[in-house]
């Protein structure tokens, strides 16, 4: 219903053909609203589908965040309304406020959060839980298995879903340093380094934090750069997001993905403090692993996917800008296939046979190009 709504739009972003609307995990529904979107749209369509269903969404559970400029959260917060004709929402609703972090699907999310607020409770919950443990006297070996079990099973799922931040990172190794050791902990016998390698190489395979952390934020990074039709919707969202920090001169819509072109998001400084500790969490340890595009075949689908402009490696003043400037606005050319089809006329035998090379060509392709305002389209 909510998808063949006429009246609700949701998100539209590039490259995904269906509007993020609504998103559905067991009995957690998050619906995004556009501004044009009204509220009472989307009650009179869940009220028309709980009469038939029998289910029931509990209001007192909905909560509201704001999306879009600083100014439109504070006028949602303000006024109640998503649209400006909107009657203003049900107290009963909660609209978080900036800094404000609400729970969803186990994350916590918001506009402006604090990314380590939700780590305090994990950090408590796995001290009282070791400290608990060292009245059992475990050995060295059970200890191990302890630790993996508070330090790593207690804290996998809220890294996967917003990752660690470092400074808890740095608790957690301290904490497990203080339980392997406990009062030997200031001056350890033996380096956490060392006790992270396997008995082989005469370690005990003791949990390595920072490993952990790294090999969750690489499996992000893995969906991120899965270039075929099972890329997730959050890529996309995600490349809206870096292309902002794109270097100037480069033009909008020829911006693709900064691992296959040749510019760099900017890790540190103010520009970066734009991107979520999640994103910038993922692409340092990009970074950090030295993550790079280089496919040991590429086969001639993977080609047609690969970015027009800016492409990684490609020799010195290949893209040099009043050139390509009408194959990226007039034209549309985006990829390597869009490339394709603009030069087709030139490679198809059939349409060869109408197509002249001169810049008058009146075969069918040169006098579309030449309607949507390419000079010489030859
Ligand atoms: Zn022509
Ligand atoms: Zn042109």
């Amino acid at each position: 219903m909510l998808q063949a709504s006429p009246t609700i739009h949701g998100f539209q972003v590039p490259g995904i053909l269906d509007n993020v609307l609504v998103t559905l995990f067991a009995d957690d529904t998050t619906v995004y609203l556009r501004k044009a979107d009204r509220y009472a749209d989307l009650i009179l369509c869940l009220e028309t589908w709980c009469r038939a269903s029998g289910a029931r969404f509990n209001s007192e559970k909905t909560e509201i965040i704001p999306v879009g400029s600083a100014s439109h959260r504070s006028r949602v917060l303000t006024t109640r309304c998503l649209h400006p004709d909107d009657t203003p929402l049900p107290a009963s609703i909660h609209i978080a406020q900036d800094g404000e972090a609400v729970r969803s699907l186990g994350a916590w999310i918001g506009n402006n959060v604090d990314n380590s607020a939700p780590w305090e409770a994990t950090l408590d919950k796995v001290n009282h839980t070791l400290t608990r443990f060292l009245r059992g006297h475990p050995t060295l070996f059970e200890k191990t298995h302890l630790i993996q079990a508070t330090v790593g099973g207690m804290t996998q799922y809220l890294t996967k879903v917003q990752g660690m931040p470092p400074p808890v990172e740095d608790a957690l190794v301290k904490i497990t340093r203080r339980f392997i050791w406990e009062e030997n902990s200031s001056n350890p016998p033996i380096a956490l380094d060392h006790l992270y390698k396997p008995a082989t190489k005469g370690g005990l395979s003791l949990l390595d934090l920072k490993a952990r952390n790294d090999a969750i934020e690489l499996t992000w990074l893995r969906a991120y750069l899965d270039l075929s039709p099972h890329r997730p919707t959050w890529a996309f969202v995600t490349d809206l997001l870096l292309n902002v920090l794109a270097p100037d001169g480069i033009a909008e819509a020829a911006l693709f993905n900064t691992f296959l072109q040749k510019w760099d998001v900017p890790l540190a400084g103010h520009r970066a403090a734009r991107l979520p500790q999640d994103v910038l969490l993922m692409l340092r340890t990009a970074r950090c692993y030295g993550v790079a595009f280089a496919p040991r075949k590429l086969s001639s689908a993977l080609k047609r996917q690969l970015p027009a402009f800016y492409l990684l490696g490609a020799p010195p003043h290949t893209y040099i800008a009043p050139k390509i400037d009408c194959l990226i606005h007039e034209h549309a050319a985006k990829t390597i296939h869009d490339l394709l089809r603009v030069s087709n006329r030139l490679r198809d035998p059939p349409r060869f046979g109408t197509h002249h090379p001169r810049r008058n060509c009146a075969c069918s392709d040169c006098t579309s190009d030449r309607h949507h305002g390419c000079a010489n389209p030859h």
